[in-house]
């Protein structure tokens, strides 16, 4: 026999495990639990197709043993059990890589709930025992096996004997200390108590032997010892209760231990449908996105069960791409035990199910759209991007259903509105549904064109995404009001006769304005004199589809550098500005100055745009030069 190493990751997390201060240690038996449970599963699934198994489904249960005297918590299934390969490769390595170092980031922050992070699953073991002993015969196999450890140095795998098939888990309780009154997981009461509040929904009976007193029978006040076999979970499943005997903290807890998070969700939508499908559905919409959502590994569905049983883990069919956050499960009559993947996919049942579900997701958010809105920014903070994608994806098939979940901050007070509270608040007269970009908000309410549209009692949305543009592009429009740009060319705001100078100004400026583009050659489409600009000088508008921020966007993205996309660019110079003047009177009697400044002010446009500077170096001498002129 020969003591093995633990991989890095696990090593690392057994030692947290051991030295935790963590403070709810009780979870340990849920996790032993819940893995048990798993393993009949696993094998009840087997048994339905395969009669070698041999156990009838009521034969199925888990068994706790305690020993006060030899300090042990034992956790006995007749689930699958494992070989001596997977002995090694499931409890010598954390299955999750990637979550660790996830966790390991988030260690230094305050509060944050380490251990509860995500299913740190068997290890948890070491939290409350100085050693741990699992001895197995996996199904089909002959020979049993026993991995043993006392920490994080490793751990033994030897032959053992073990007659029938299934998992032993013996954990042997650590010596009291003071802060920490280990014992207690040795008390029969203790035990049992921790069962209901986290077990409880486990289909498959977890039974104890129960120490009690009966009153001996025609003997006043006398009692005899008595061991009775005692089940100790209700085993129906939570989602087939009755959502007013279910309180909130059952809830939570049922999701945090599921879906392994260490927040409460944010909200809860429990269903039990009659009908055309018959089916019970428990879902949650998280407080935070998990860790790898954002990544191509995350994968979305609802966990599947038919009859109370587990077919499949993740049901990407269960969900649309823009509700890919909730999690849950479903549990339907209808649908065949062993359905395989390919065949779910066309089952009629499982679409009208899906259909039903994003209604009802869709409602819930509606609802706390309407009535709290505090809970709605806090799930929109989460996962707002997605329902912007899904507005923008599939080329905006989608975009009409869930256009009314959306919500931009505005200037209209700096918070956020729906564009049908966008619409509400319009002006008399106003067409158009203003917008503006930028990285932040306090960026965006620099920009040039930023004071003359609120001027004009107009309200903004701050577009501060790199998807909110594509996706009110892909509305085109809301309730017939078109979406534009402060920062397009075509805003305008001017009166017929201020529109009428203008064009007289810049056919006036016409050859000007051509010396000036000559400097500076494909950068910009045109310039012109505008009315759009307050207090400042200049600005970059764009003609054509595509914005500066699009621009952008576009050019962030991973095999851009080849297909580079081009705004069409308009230097835009305020026509009321002292620096118009100064333009005019150069034209014609110092051209060379003229196309400096007009680099100049093309450079100026480019900084407040949020645009890199093409050319710094020249930038920074012509001011240099004008400073000591
Ligand atoms: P998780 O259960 O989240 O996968 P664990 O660390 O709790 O992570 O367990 C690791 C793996 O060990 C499980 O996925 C399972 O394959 C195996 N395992 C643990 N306990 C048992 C058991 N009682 N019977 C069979 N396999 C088990």
């Amino acid at each position: 026999m020969r003591t093995k190493q633990f991989k890095s990751e696990s090593k690392k997390l057994m030692d947290m495990m051991i030295n935790s201060i963590y403070t709810h240690k009780e979870i340990f038996l849920r996790e032993i639990i819940s893995n048990s449970s798993d393993a009949i599963d696993k094998l009840y699934f087997k048994s339905l197709t395969d009669e070698g198994v041999g156990i009838k489904a009521d034969e199925f249960k888990i068994v706790i043993e305690l020993d006060k005297e030899n300090r042990t918590v034992k956790v006995i299934d007749n689930g699958i059990g494992m070989t001596e390969d997977e002995l090694d490769k499931n409890l010598g390595t954390i299955a999750k890589s990637g979550s660790f170092d996830f966790k390991a980031e988030n260690e230094k922050k305050e509060n944050v709930d380490i251990i509860g992070q995500f299913g740190v699953g068997f290890y948890s073991a070491f939290m409350v025992s100085d050693k741990v002993t699992v001895e197995t015969k996996a199904y089909g196999s002959d020979e049993a096996f026993c991995w043993q450890s006392s920490g994080a140095e490793g751990y033994t795998v030897s032959p053992c004997s073990k007659e029938t098939v299934g998992t032993v888990v013996t954990m042997h309780i650590k010596e009291d200390t003071e802060d920490e009154k280990y014992s207690e997981y040795l008390d029969q009461y203790r035990i049992s108590s921790l069962i209901k509040k986290y077990s409880d929904y486990i289909r498959h009976p977890i039974v104890m032997n129960f120490e009690t007193k009966k009153p001996i029978e025609g003997k006043e006040n006398e009692y005899e010892d008595v061991t009775e076999i005692r089940t100790l979970n209700s085993m129906i499943p939570i989602w087939k209760r009755a959502k007013n005997e279910l309180k909130d903290e059952d809830y939570n807890n049922f999701y945090k231990e599921k879906f392994m998070d260490y927040e409460d969700p944010l909200k809860v939508i429990h269903t039990a449908t009659e009908g055309s499908a018959t089916y019970h559905a428990l879902m949650f919409i998280p407080k935070h996105p998990p860790f790898d959502y954002y990544t191509k590994e995350f994968e979305k569905g609802l966990q599947l069960y038919s009859k109370g049983v587990l077919i499949m883990d993740k049901c990407g069919e269960l969900l649309p791409d823009y509700f890919s956050f909730v999690k849950g499960l479903v549990d339907s009559e209808d649908l065949s035990l062993n359905i395989s993947r390919e065949m779910l996919q066309h089952d009629g049942q499982l679409k009208l199910i899906a259909k039903t579900l994003e209604k009802k997701i869709k409602g819930e958010l509606e609802r706390m759209l309407k009535n709290d809105r505090e809970a709605y920014e806090e799930f929109f903070g989460a996962f707002g991007v997605q329902l912007k994608f899904g507005v923008y994806n599939d080329y905006g098939m989608n975009a009409q259903n869930i256009k009314d979940l959306l919500i931009f901050k505005s200037s209209k007070e700096d918070k956020f509105v729906t564009l049908k509270e966008y619409i509400e608040n319009m002006s008399e007269g106003q067409d158009t549904i203003y917008y503006a970009c930028g990285e932040t908000v306090e960026r965006i309410k620099l920009l040039p064109q930023f004071d003359a549209v609120k001027d004009k009692g107009f309200e903004i949305l701050y577009l501060t995404e790199n998807v909110d543009e594509f996706a009110l592009m892909m509305l085109r429009e809301y309730d017939g009001k078109k979406f534009m740009n402060i920062c397009d060319e075509n805003l305008n705001l001017d009166s017929e006769e201020e529109k009428k100078a203008l064009e007289t100004e810049n056919n006036d400026a016409k050859d000007m304005f051509e010396e000036m583009k000559k400097v500076l050659g494909e950068s910009v489409n045109s310039i012109r004199f505008t009315n759009k600009l307050k207090n400042h000088p200049v600005c970059l508008t764009s003609e054509g589809g595509i914005s500066l921020e699009m621009e952008k966007t576009l050019n962030s993205m991973p095999g851009s550098e080849q297909n580079k996309v081009k705004a069409q660019l308009v230097l835009e110079i305020s026509a009321t500005h002292p620096v118009a003047d100064k333009l005019k009177e150069l034209y014609g009697k110092d051209n060379e100055t003229l196309g400096k400044y007009a680099k100049l002010l093309y450079g100026e446009a480019c900084l407040i745009g949020g645009k890199p500077i093409e050319n710094p170096v020249e930038h920074s001498t012509i001011v240099c030069e004008l400073m000591t002129k």
